[in-house]
């Protein structure tokens, strides 16, 4: 079984869209192995946010993280990275499936509703960033 870390971010989370998304995650296969509410300040979402420094968009979205509070969520299933990102849907709601969480809560290519880890490795270093082993099932 993997792991990934999803967010359900601030946009989502103030809009009350949070029993929708855990609804979608349930539906997927996917099992919630830990969660909590946190309302990261902007030094604690620059640093999950390091690979993107360099980028234009850093500040911006390093401020909307810390705008309001989020649910990080560890989720457990095969090829558990893959599965969520499929259903969260493309960056931007855009350019989102028909069905996919982005398509159907996002705002802007900013405020999309959800973040889920790229890869083993980023899954492994995100939710250590949020959890420790004993609040994890
Ligand atoms: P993803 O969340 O799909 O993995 P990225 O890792 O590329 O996407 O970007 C992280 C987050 O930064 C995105 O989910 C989105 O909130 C924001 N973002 C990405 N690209 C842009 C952009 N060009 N302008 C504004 N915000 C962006
Ligand atoms: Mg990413």
């Amino acid at each position: 079984m993997d792991q990934t870390l999803a967010i359900i971010k601030p946009d989502a989370a103030s809009r009350a869209l949070t029993g929708k998304i855990v609804s979608r995650i349930e539906s997927n296969g996917l099992k919630i192995i830990a969660m909590k509410l946190i309302h990261m300040s902007k030094d604690q979402a620059e640093d999950f946010y390091i690979e993107h420094k360099e980028r234009p968009f850093f500040d911006s979205l390093t401020d909307y993280m810390a705008s309001g509070p989020c649910y990080v969520i560890v989720l457990e299933g095969e090829k558990a990275q893959l599965q969520w990102r499929d259903a969260m849907g493309a960056t931007n709601p855009v350019d989102a499936a028909d069905g996919t969480i982005r398509k159907d809560f996002g705002q802007s290519l900013e405020q999309n509703s959800v973040h889920g880890s790229d890869s083993p490795s980023s899954a492994a270093r995100e939710i250590a960033f949020f959890f420790s082993e004993l609040e994890i099932m």
